[in-house]
């Protein structure tokens, strides 16, 4: 895809696709306002437009840079200049993948287009300081029995002189109602400027006096994680979690938004063990008037419906095609349908990408990567390959970059260096099998 040309930035997808969207979008001249009006605090320090950007484009780190140094950032001038010319190489090859699939259910860059941009204010600040979080969930590679955070006393004084521009303040996690500096960024908002929303994402397993207080200000609201509606998909998704207190604190939480007629918002990680359940969560959520929104599950790869044979992602949509409903009795049912009908676009998209993939695809053998490992690791370390191995078919595909990059990797050495950094031997195997392409083929449950 052309990017630069003699300096001048293009657009990186096609005009027709531009053209179709802005068509049903009309009024926002910018697809995506995030650069130009938002930050995402990150735990580990880094600050991007939006979550998508984290690893992929970033203004600078935290606490090395102070907040107003990374709004005048160049990286910043140079993201807001490229979405200006819809083009998304710096780091938005996710909202591009939902623009080109026409999953705009699922579009990150729309979130934003209710922010005024003006003087270059900050409108919207995405809070994730820290990982700390009383779930273990299995989709969650977060570090989230880590307490610590960077973000300290100085980073709540160098924030009060954006508060007052502020129109929304999200808060993530781990999980938000854990994390005590949130409890003082909360009060200094409500009293600096009481207009500015400020929107919680829970996993809805947590409530306390100080929630119940917090939730009687007219703009604090909720949006809760919901994945399950059955107690042992729940709990093998959520560990430590429970559906009953989830629900519990559903009802408490959804009849809060009520009163501020508000709509509660459920996010939703489609996954190889849930996807049959995602009309279910679709009902509930019409059933109890909340909008359902699907998380974009990349990561962790075992996990996501994108990285799989095509066979199966095949009988996933025609099984979801069968289920979804076109019509809605409702505003937000009818908005429920386009989410789901979003994410059908998306998995069928992922399948075309799938069946490419598959074309280009060599047969490697079992047998195969077992003399290959054999080779590079000291027999000392033969129970990593036959862990590695453990569920392998005979033969499976695998594209000729992975190969070639096995044919010349120092396993000993590489393994070597993962132990040094404390990498556990779970996710050793993890990684090998990503490598070997094998994660392709995990945890694909038919029913
Ligand atoms: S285009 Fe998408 S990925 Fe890029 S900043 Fe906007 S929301 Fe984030
Ligand atoms: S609730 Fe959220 S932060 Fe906590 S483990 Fe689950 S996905 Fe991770």
């Amino acid at each position: 895809m052309s990017i630069l040309r003699k300096n001048k930035i293009r657009s990186s997808i096609s005009p027709e696709i531009i053209q179709k969207y802005r068509g049903l979008y009309p009024g926002n001249e910018l697809i995506c306002k995030a650069p130009a009006s938002s930050l995402y605090f990150h735990p580990d320090g880094e600050v991007v437009a939006c979550c998508l950007n984290k690893g992929a484009y970033a203004f600078g780190k935290y606490p090395a840079q102070s907040i107003q140094d990374l709004i005048n950032s160049p990286q910043r001038k140079e993201q807001k200049k490229y979405i200006a010319h819809d083009n998304f190489s710096l780091g938005c090859k996710i909202c591009e993948d939902n623009i080109v699939a026409e999953n705009y259910g699922g579009l990150m860059a729309r979130t934003y287009s209710s922010l005024k941009i003006k003087f270059d204010k900050i409108r919207r600040i995405d809070f994730e300081l820290s990982e700390f979080c009383n779930l273990d969930c299995i989709m969650c590679e977060r570090d989230k029995s880590d307490k610590k955070s960077l973000y300290g006393i100085n980073f709540v004084s160098e924030l009060l002189p954006l508060i007052p521009n502020l129109q929304y303040a999200f808060f993530f996690g781990g999980e938000p109602f854990m994390i005590p500096i949130y409890y003082d960024l909360w009060d200094s908002i409500i009293r600096l400027n009481p207009a500015c929303k400020i929107i919680v994402q829970t996993n809805g397993n947590v409530m306390n006096a100080r929630i119940e207080r917090l939730l009687l200000h007219p703009g604090f609201l909720v949006a809760m994680s919901l994945d399950s509606l059955n107690d042992e998909k729940y709990d093998q998704i959520r560990k430590n979690g429970s559906l009953r207190t989830f629900m519990e604190n559903f009802e408490l939480f959804n009849n809060a938004m009520k009163k501020k007629s508000q709509t509660m918002q459920i996010s939703a990680c489609p996954m190889r063990i849930n996807w049959k359940e995602i009309p279910a969560l679709v009902e509930f959520c019409n059933k109890n008037a909340c909008r359902i929104f699907f998380n974009h599950v990349e990561f962790p790869d075992y996990l996501n419906l994108k990285n799989i044979p095509s066979g199966f992602l095949k009988i996933i949509i025609q099984y979801l095609k069968s289920q979804h409903r076109m019509e809605g009795k409702t505003d937000i049912e009818a908005e429920n349908s386009r989410a789901f009908s979003g994410l059908l676009q998306l998995l069928e998209y992922w399948l075309s990408q799938s069946l490419v993939w598959e074309s280009q695809a060599v047969k490697i053998t079992k047998h195969e990567v077992y003399e290959i490992m054999r080779n590079s690791f000291e027999s000392s370390n033969e129970h990593f390959i036959n862990e590695i191995l453990k569920d392998a078919p005979g033969e499976w595909l695998i594209d000729e970059r992975s190969q070639s990059k096995i044919k010349n990797i120092d396993f000993k050495n590489e393994l070597q260096s993962l132990l040094n950094h404390n990498i556990t031997i779970e996710n050793i195997v993890l990684k090998a099998r990503s490598l070997f392409k094998l994660n392709r083929l995990s945890n694909i449950i038919y029913e």
